[in-house]
């Protein structure tokens, strides 16, 4: 990379997905907007000096507009806060959060359980639920967050894991705006560099398979919990996070799920209906170049996204409403985090709803 690692600096590297010119995946034009849409190069590259896999540059301006966070995702903070107190791993006081324009947060189910928003100066908590992917000098970014932490403080991060994108042939979580796609290795040498060790850490199934890290600048803890991130990191080396020929599968995915899709959608007689409007949803659609009208809507909860069209694309994003008004027989789910939530919302849809990925 001209600029070096975004975290450790080396230049020492390679691309190992390339997905050419591609429409910013945060930009939603308005549905009267005509395009075209400008493109921009979107290349991940891999860091061999610490290991990070990271966006190879990025041209664009970011402007995401906030999600709303998927029903499985609040419930994974309450749950995580619940283990965490019950096991002293964290001690209620105060805290502070680093916002993601994903749209979560942890300050409820912090606040449920005694804990209250920093006054000032360091906290003895400091959470970043996905939030450092979005910063562009990832060193700069997570320093930022250790020196709102406490002496004996402890930060909480949590990503979408690399191990996931890799196990999953995740190809379109690579995205203009997210510039780094951390693994359990990459993310502990970038907090030793920052003076903090890991000592403990918890694996999810949200977003594809996402990994909370606790860290402190002590590094030491329960020696079951340091033995468990041990064996976490071993089984990422494992996926490959830290073996470039082991992401080539991550290369070749595109053409296989383009080639799905398009099948799905001409299976649709009168238009196909998607739902989910996320950043993963965007680099598919655009790349499958689906013939005008093809798909008649893409439905998001989102109003900040509403009367907006998918970049790249004709793709109009409409609200739920529309859904139940059509009421089709087949609902292709971007977003499978949103499926049991969808079910409970609307049981008429039962049996109806197609996750993309269970291919
Ligand atoms: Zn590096």
């Amino acid at each position: 990379m001209t600029d070096g690692c975004r975290a450790c600096g080396s230049s020492d590297g390679r691309i190992v997905l390339d997905l050419g010119e591609q429409p910013a995946a945060d930009s939603f034009p308005s549905a009267d907007d005509p395009g075209p849409d400008p493109r921009f190069p979107l290349a991940m590259w891999w860091c061999s000096g610490c290991g990070l896999a990271q966006l190879h540059d990025d041209a664009t301006t970011p402007d995401e507009p906030r999600a709303i966070e998927p029903r499985a995702a609040v419930q994974q903070a309450y749950d995580a806060v619940a283990e965490l107190v019950g096991l002293g791993l964290l001690v209620p006081g105060e805290f502070v959060e680093f916002d993601s324009p994903h749209g979560g947060s942890w300050g409820e189910a912090l606040a449920a359980h005694g804990f209250s928003p920093a006054t000032g100066g360091r906290a003895g908590v400091v959470v970043d639920v996905y939030g450092l992917m979005h910063d562009r000098d990832q060193g700069a970014g997570l320093r930022a967050r250790v020196d709102a932490l406490a002496d004996d403080g402890v930060l909480l991060l949590q990503f979408p894991t690399y191990a996931g994108t890799l196990r999953n042939r995740e190809w379109n979580a690579l995205r203009h705006g997210h510039f780094a796609y951390h693994s359990v290795p990459a993310a502990r040498r970038l907090l030793a560099d920052a003076g903090l060790g890991v000592v403990a850490a918890r694996r999810y199934p949200l977003y594809g398979g996402s990994v909370l890290l606790l860290a402190t600048r002590s590094g030491s803890g329960p020696a079951d919990e340091r033995a468990a991130v041990d064996a976490l990191e071993d089984d990422e080396v494992a996926a490959g996070v830290l073996d470039p020929a082991a992401m080539a599968p991550l290369a070749q995915a595109p053409e296989r799920d383009v080639a799905w899709l398009r099948d799905w959608v001409a299976q649709q007689p009168d238009g196909a209906w998607l739902y989910g409007a996320g950043s993963r949803a965007v680099a598919v659609l655009a790349a499958a170049g689906l013939p005008d009208g093809a798909v008649t809507a893409i439905v998001d909860g989102a109003p900040a996204k509403q009367g907006r069209r998918m970049p790249g694309t004709t793709i109009p994003i409409v609200a739920p409403d529309a859904l139940r008004a059509a009421d089709p027989q087949e609902i292709l789910l971007m977003l499978p985090d949103l499926l049991g939530e969808l079910r409970d919302a609307w049981p008429e849809l039962s049996g109806r709803w197609v996750v993309y990925g269970d291919r």
